[in-house]
């Protein structure tokens, strides 16, 4: 594809290539200016082309092609729309040999080879390696790899490629080589390869096959000490997939590469994942347990794609849910298997709804909703959503909920058996899950549900119960609908299944009996609604029961339950579904603040009730709980979720009220529970020596969580002790939890002792980027008053360690203010005037990052005016801009569309 042509790709227009590439053999002079790249490829014309003398056309983008041989001989070629056209081929298998030059110095756009920090990297998911040299740049082409890298031995001593060290060793002017050689055919978009200055840990390890496998892992040599919690994870993920899926390690060696400078999360290349710094370093100085987790999590994930992803691939990238929201459900179950207790394994679950209902649900309802499988892309890197990641990984938890945690395991095994070495599709992968349990609850309904991969949107499910006492029934009816989302304006049924209880008055778990039923009826059923509107009805039941709808979130809906107070109050006092418990919560806190912000419009100032704060402290003294799940409990609902909320009321968004109002609350339970936030720091505030364990961790949230409201309160009663104390923390704290915790209740306060903490913290991990970057994200994030959060991210863009060229810190600050709403939709629209300035600038540099930072504005046509018009006037610069890239374009196009 050209710079700036806009083509739209489509799924319906898939067909097979008219060759396929054997084998490559591949071969690097390694240069920053001008890298010489020599590529020698076994071709074969596709046998379903028989007859037809198709040419054959080969992407590239930003390289230059000097030489083309076939079998030998140089033949002539043509460039058409950056592809190289070669035509008149024989119709055996042949040789095609391709030399081109390529820049890494100058590819800002970190997508194929690049140089970062002094080395070479490479990424080429989706489309990187036709930046690399000319290739069919598509996942159904699969080829074993052997590689050569050559580069000065002095500035670059580590080399490294996919698959096994064959062969290494001195050249002449200072120049060494390596020889890497990776058996497992694998398409082009998970080649890899490393030249650089590093250091490695290693570690042996031997697979229930009885293998034995090396693990290294390789960072900067001032990074080794941050490489110990990833090794450990490597090691769990390892050991779990064998338990849990009887799936073991193929390779003989597997390493992990951290680099500074990286768009994406990591990339799992076969046996050689090149991972983003902030997902591999952890020490306990230097990060907090949310950063320990996301390396266990990221560690994971890249390690099961090695089964789910890589031996089984797409067959387009259309179909990139099938290796993504498979490996994102795989990696949650394994975080969750290591956090250990039920509510330990409650507190993930309930952190990875809280993303998805925030991030995955927006997305739904804006301009970019697409099915899990889209349908049509311009730029494919636009499509690695929240939707094909986070909501993929809830359409298979919904398949695993049907056939149950066996028939799961069943399925992933004949997944395998008919699949293995394939690029195949999410149909493929539905159907495996389904034929291996033909007796559950998915098979008869298989195709109804696959509607999960199609339709875009989140669908809506009403629940209204009736008891019937004279017959001591109760029928519960369940409705779903799904509102239009872009090109769908009708929806069919999903499949959805719904996890429920019943629970008496009291709290106690009812038995749950259908007519006909046995009468040991189970206290939790799983109902599926696979109609418009289906009805249960249980008998027996001597009173009107509470229901607990959608336990577990065992579907990715929005519930609208016509709730009483009382029900979500016995819900939430007692539900022995941890995660209906907190949502309970959420639920009360959230109708409060929607009547609060709705009430502000009549100049009501916004209160909390005493039955709200009553619930809230009964939680937080009640020891019966994890630490990690009251620090839950007591956190009111996101701004951004009311803003959504609102505008399911048909309320148009003021971020400035929603704001106001969740800060006043937030002030008010402070001043409120003030000695039982101080009774809980009291109890939790000393940890000893740092574990990231989830007991541990969970104690260390909820002090800082009471640490903030100590802070907070004492910015209203003027009292100095709760900020002296956190200063002091923040300087004695002896791991970066607690550290940042304290130095995040001074600037949320808005303390005076922030300024002096923050200067104070930033001269003491200067050199640690990683550090730096949440010195940034705390001042962007911090609640906004009177414009002084917006200014603040003004002047640190002017900071001279602030750059938009490293995506971590372009992050850091920009799109932790796109984030932050009511410092970001001001009236004035100096934010959206500053959004469009960045998004225009990143774009000349790294087009990815541009794209992301460009959805900051996806959800403005459901902003109040002044800031609506604003936002769209903003978007409509950015559109004006005759050079943009086709990923920018594509956002803010979408964004303005009808
Ligand atoms: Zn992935």
């Amino acid at each position: 594809m050209r710079e700036g042509t806009e083509t739209l790709v489509r799924r319906e227009l898939y067909s097979a290539p008219a060759y396929w590439i054997r084998s490559v053999d591949l071969s690097f002079d390694l240069d920053p200016i001008k890298t010489l790249v020599i590529s020698r490829m076994q071709v074969e014309p596709n046998s379903a082309f028989a007859g037809h003398h198709e040419a054959l056309r080969l992407d590239g983008e930003d390289i230059t092609v000097t030489r083309v041989q076939v079998n030998g001989q140089s033949i002539s070629f043509r460039l058409e729309n950056g592809q190289l056209v070669l035509e008149n081929l024989p119709s055996e298998p042949f040789q095609l040999e391709i030399r081109n030059t390529c820049s890494p110095e100058k590819n800002t756009r970190l997508n194929g080879l690049y140089t970062s920090g002094g080395g070479f990297f490479t990424q080429c998911e989706a489309q990187g390696f036709r930046r690399i040299t000319f290739f069919l740049d598509r996942p159904d082409v699969m080829a074993t790899f052997k590689v050569t890298l050559r580069a000065n031995k002095q500035s670059y001593p580590v080399l490294l490629s996919n698959g096994n060290k064959v062969e290494s060793g001195d050249l002449d002017h200072g120049r060494h080589y390596a020889v890497w050689v990776d058996p497992h055919p694998k398409p082009c978009y998970l080649f890899a390869l490393v030249a650089a200055n590093l250091v490695c840990r290693e570690q042996r390890v031997v697979s229930r096959t009885g293998k034995d496998h090396l693990l290294q892992v390789y960072v900067r040599s001032g990074d080794l000490d941050k490489t110990e919690h990833a090794m450990q994870s490597l090691v769990a993920a390892l050991i779990w997939d064998e338990a849990r899926f009887g799936l073991s390690l193929d390779l003989e060696r597997f390493m992990i590469v951290a680099v500074s400078d990286f768009n994406m999360g990591a990339m799992e290349n076969k046996g050689l994942n090149i991972f983003n710094t902030k997902f591999v370093l952890a020490n306990p100085a230097t990060a907090t347990d949310v950063d320990f987790g996301n390396v266990e999590a990221v560690v994971g994930h890249e390690y099961f794609h090695n089964w789910t992803g890589n031996r089984v691939t797409c067959r387009d990238w259309f179909q990139l849910s099938l290796k993504e929201g498979l490996t994102v459900y795989r990696d949650q179950e394994f975080t969750q298997d290591m956090a250990g207790s039920p509510s330990a394994r409650a507190v993930k679950r309930i952190e990875d709804v809280r993303q998805l209902r925030q991030i995955q649900f927006a997305e739904d309802a804006g301009p970019m909703a697409h099915p899990v499988r889209p349908d049509s892309y311009q730029a494919i890197d636009n499509f690695y959503t929240s939707t094909v990641y986070e909501k993929g990984a809830e359409v298979v938890r919904m398949m695993a909920t049907l056939v149950g945690r066996a028939g799961f395991a069943r399925g992933m095994t004949l997944y395998f058996e008919r699949f293995d070495g394939q690029a195949v599709t999410c149909d493929d992968f539905a159907q495996a899950i389904s034929d291996a349990n033909p007796d559950s609850a998915l098979a008869p309904r298989l195709e109804a549900f696959k509607r999960w991969y199609a339709q875009s949107g989140t669908p809506r499910v009403q629940a209204s119960g009736e008891y019937d006492a004279d017959n001591r029934r109760y029928t519960l009816t369940l409705s779903q609908s799904c509102p239009a989302t872009p090109g769908q304006s009708e929806k069919q049924p999903f499949v959805i299944p719904v996890a429920l209880g019943l629970l008496d008055r009291e709290g106690r778990a009812l038995p749950m009996q259908f007519v006909g039923g046995p009468l040991a009826s189970p206290t939790e059923r799983l109902l599926v609604l696979e109609e418009a509107s289906q009805s249960f009805t249980f008998i027996n039941l001597d009173s009107a029961p509470v229901p607990s709808l959608l336990r577990g979130f065992s579907a990715p809906v929005i519930l609208q339950a016509q709730a009483s107070q009382d029900d979500l109050l016995t819900l939430l006092r007692h539900d022995s579904d941890a995660f209906n418990r907190w949502e309970a919560g959420q639920q009360l806190g959230l109708e409060r603040l929607l009547a609060a912000v709705q009430a502000d419009q009549n100049g009501e100032e916004p209160t909390l009730d005493a039955a709200f704060i009553d619930a809230m402290q009964a939680l937080l003294r009640d020891e019966s709980l994890d630490a990690a799940f009251r620090e839950l409990l007591l956190t009111l609902p996101s701004e951004s979720y009311v803003a959504e909320r609102l505008v399911e009321r048909g309320v148009a968004v003021d971020p400035q009220t929603i704001h106001r109002v969740r800060d006043a609350f937030r002030a008010q339970l402070a001043q409120a529970l003030h000695a039982d936030w101080a009774a809980v720091w009291d109890k939790h505030a000393q940890t000893g020596g740092y574990s990231p364990d989830a007991i541990s961790s969970g104690r260390r949230a909820l002090a800082n969580l009471a640490l903030a409201n100590l802070v907070l309160d004492a910015a209203r009663s003027g009292d100095t002790v709760w900020p002296g104390r956190a200063y002091q923390r923040c300087k004695d704290a002896t791991n970066m939890t607690d550290r940042l915790g304290a130095l995040s209740a001074l600037v949320q306060a808005h303390a005076e002792l922030a300024e002096p903490a923050l200067a104070r913290f930033h001269a003491q991990f200067q050199g640690e980027a990683l550090v730096i970057d949440k010195w940034f994200t705390l001042q962007a994030t911090a609640p906004e008053s009177n414009g002084r959060v917006f200014a603040r991210v003004k002047a640190l863009a002017q900071h001279p360690d602030f750059s938009v060229k490293n995506p971590n810190r372009a992050r850091s600050l920009l799109m932790a203010l796109t984030q932050n709403p009511a410092a970001f939709h001001r009236a004035d629209a100096a934010g959206y005037v500053f959004w469009a300035e960045k998004v225009i600038e990143i774009d000349a540099i790294n087009r990815q990052l541009a794209a992301r930072l460009a959805r900051g504005l996806d959800r403005w046509r459901t902003l109040a005016e002044p800031q609506r018009g604003a936002a769209q006037e903003a978007l409509q610069r950015v559109a004006a801009k005759p050079d943009l890239s086709a990923d920018v374009r594509e956002i803010v196009s979408r964004a303005l569309a009808a």
